[in-house]
């Protein structure tokens, strides 16, 4: 069977953030034809161009028989079953979970409702801190490495902390 490497990047910052996120990792490795490879730690991170509490934020790799826009649609409905609502014209609003496709194999994709690889994990250290954990290879599309595009993210004020491990699986 023909069968993809997704990343995806997960964020909540309402109700218990954590306890949601390791729910929605046990629900993303329960759908039928995906499955779960690795998971970065527990993150937190300021709130960007927006109020609010702090978030939680991870990245996971999985395994994915289905395409695309199939698994974004199936990530929908985890993100409705946790309570997600988007409040008509609030950009950045607070979420009890938002799930992320940030990469699906090698695809390049541009349709209204699916962007890969996702526009702007490039810019955010709450990505790409979780992420240089499963993939300390990863490069940036312009080729820069991983640990650098964070160094200089941090610099410029993006505030992202480690705060312990989350894989629910043990
Ligand atoms: P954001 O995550 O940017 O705060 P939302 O989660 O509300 O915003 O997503 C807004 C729209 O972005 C969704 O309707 C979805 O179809 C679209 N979208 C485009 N590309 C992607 C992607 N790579 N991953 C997730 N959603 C995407
Ligand atoms: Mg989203």
């Amino acid at each position: 069977m023909q069968h993809e490497q997704a990343l995806v990047g997960l964020g909540a910052n309402l109700g218990d953030a954590a306890a949601t996120l390791r729910a929605a990792l046990l629900e993303l490795d329960a759908l039928q034809g995906c499955s779960l490879l690795r998971v970065s730690g527990l993150w937190r991170s300021a709130p960007v161009d927006a109020g609010g509490p702090d978030y939680c934020n991870a990245v996971a790799e999985l395994r994915c028989e289905h395409g695309a826009e199939e698994l974004l649609r199936r990530m929908q409905h985890i993100e409705s079953r946790h309570g997600r609502v988007r409040p008509q014209g609030v950009r950045n609003a607070p979420r009890t979970l938002d799930l992320d496709l940030l990469c699906f194999g090698e695809l390049r994709l541009q349709l209204d409702r699916l962007t890969l690889p996702h526009p702007r994990m490039h810019e955010r250290a709450f990505v790409l801190a979780p992420l240089a954990e499963i993939r300390p290879d990863w490069c940036l599309p312009d080729g820069e490495a991983i640990a650098d595009a964070l160094r200089r993210l941090r610099e410029a004020g993006q505030q992202v902390q480690r705060i312990g491990p989350l894989d629910p699986r043990g």
